[in-house]
C-alpha cells in the first residue's frame, strides 16, 4: 500500500479499536508489515482485520493476516547443489532483537542466509551481513549444524528411508495402515 494509504489504514484500525496511534519506532514496524499489502486488497484486508480480532491485533497477528492479502510472487524455485550448513537449505538464519520501546524484550527475526544460493534468492528478507556485518555467530552456527548433522551421508539417509518402506511393505508388520485409496 502507499504511504498515505497506510497512513488512513492506521488510522482506521486505532480509531476502530478505540487504540492510540503508535509512535515513532512502533509506527515503522506496523508499516512494515503493512506496506506489502498491495492497495485494492486494503478494503478486504480492513475488513478482514476488523472481523477476526476483538482487540487491536499485535504486530506478529498483523504479519500474519497480512500474509493472507499479500499475492505471492511468481519466482523460481532455487536449489542448492550442496547442503549449506548454515541454514540446512531453509535459506533462513534466525537471530534475536531486542526492541527497546517493548521493555527490550527478545523477538527472534529471520535474515536471509549469506552463504548459499537459496539464502541470496530471498530478497524478500534482510540478508544475514548486512544486519550482522562481522557475520556475528554464523560461523558457530554453521559448527554446531555441522556437528548435528554433517555424519548424515546422502547414502545412509537413502539407505534409512529403504529401510522404513521395506518395513511399511511387510505384509504382516507391527502396525496397521489404512489403505490408500
Ligand atoms: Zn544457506
Amino acid at each position: 500500500m502507499t504511504k498515505e494509504q497506510f497512513g488512513l489504514f492506521l488510522r482506521d484500525l486505532c480509531v476502530y479499536f478505540c487504540k492510540e496511534i503508535p509512535k515513532d519506532r512502533i509506527l515503522s514496524e506496523y508499516a512494515k508489515c503493512l506496506s506489502p499489502v498491495p492497495n485494492e486488497k486494503c478494503d478486504s484486508f480492513y475488513s478482514y482485520l476488523v472481523r477476526h480480532f476483538k482487540f487491536f491485533p499485535k504486530i506478529t497477528e498483523l504479519e500474519d493476516a497480512a500474509r493472507l492479502f499479500i499475492p505471492e510472487p511468481v519466482k523460481k524455485v532455487v536449489v542448492n547443489s550442496e547442503l549449506c550448513f548454515c541454514c540446512m537449505n531453509s535459506g533462513l538464519i534466525p537471530y534475536n532483537r531486542k526492541i527497546p520501546e517493548l521493555s527490550n524484550r527478545e523477538y527472534v527475526y529471520y535474515a536471509a542466509c549469506p552463504n548459499c544460493a537459496v539464502g541470496n534468492s530471498r530478497r524478500e528478507l534482510p540478508n544475514y551481513n548486512s544486519i550482522f556485518p562481522d557475520g556475528r555467530g554464523l560461523a558457530e552456527l554453521k559448527k554446531e549444524n555441522e556437528k548435528r548433522f554433517g555424519h548424515i551421508t546422502k547414502p545412509q539417509a537413502e539407505q534409512a528411508k529403504q529401510q522404513v518402506l521395506s518395513f511399511l511393505r511387510q505384509e504382516d508388520g507391527p502396525l496397521s495402515f489404512e489403505k490408500s485409496t
